[in-house]
């Protein structure tokens, strides 16, 4: 089966991955035409306002995009730029004689893109918490891993594993426990931990892992609602 970015609309970058999607007043991440945790409408009309005594406007409604901050689009641009970049093959000093995958940065980049999102929904369930409280608990739970299990837990009585599977996507478990297994060998001395195998597997999960966390995000936002 041919790769999801294979079939993008031309032009179309990896970032376009978050298009169409938006906030909804209930915080959830949607569509515009229909919301799948409050069921609200957003309506795509125009509306007339006055903007002076007189002066009548047709206005389009605003819509918020769901991107968590800029660095989300970035990320995947960058993830993009480096999985299509021509392979060097000019290894040298620390990295000659060795087999780390030319494409080690895609396995990188979407790792920091993912520990971002982590940390996204974590903020989410402390969003009511005092902020000097919030900044201590995160400073505290810092590696993105104790912040899938232990902080999660303490914030949502689950990790995010098990709310991968709660949602309909058990399949990601494996393939970001293998990521998160292999990206933690290779910064504890073991670089050919990532290889040209787990950076193509990376590319192509890029999009399916991408929506099964707004699955998780809005399943949160639902359960806190
Ligand atoms: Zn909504």
């Amino acid at each position: 089966m041919n790769p999801w970015f294979e079939s993008l609309p031309s032009g179309h970058r990896w970032s376009s991955l978050w298009y169409g999607l938006v906030l909804c007043g209930c915080g959830a991440i949607r569509k515009p035409e229909v919301c799948k945790v409050c069921n609200g409408k957003i309506s795509s009309e125009p509306v007339v306002i006055e903007v002076a005594p007189g002066r009548f406007e047709r206005i389009l409604p605003a819509m918020m995009g769901a991107e968590g901050r800029y660095e989300d689009y970035l990320y995947l641009e960058l993830i993009e730029r480096e999985w299509k970049r021509p392979v060097a093959s000019s290894a040298a000093g620390l990295l000659q004689n060795t087999s780390i995958s030319e494409r080690a940065s895609v396995v990188m980049l979407f790792w920091t893109y993912f520990e971002g999102r982590i940390e996204r929904l974590v903020r989410l369930g402390l969003a009511t918490v005092p902020e000097a409280l919030r900044e201590d608990v995160l400073a505290k739970y810092a590696s993105v891993g104790s912040r899938m299990d232990r902080l999660y837990k303490l914030i949502f009585g689950t990790t995010y594993f098990n709310d991968l599977r709660a949602v309909g996507c058990a399949n990601m478990v494996d393939f970001l426990g293998e990521v998160q297994a292999r990206r933690n060998e290779f910064t504890h001395g073991k670089p050919s931990a990532i290889n040209d195998l787990l950076a193509a597997q990376v590319v192509r999960q890029l999009r399916d892992e991408h929506f099964a966390w707004i699955e998780v995000f809005n399943h949160r936002v639902k359960a806190l609602g």
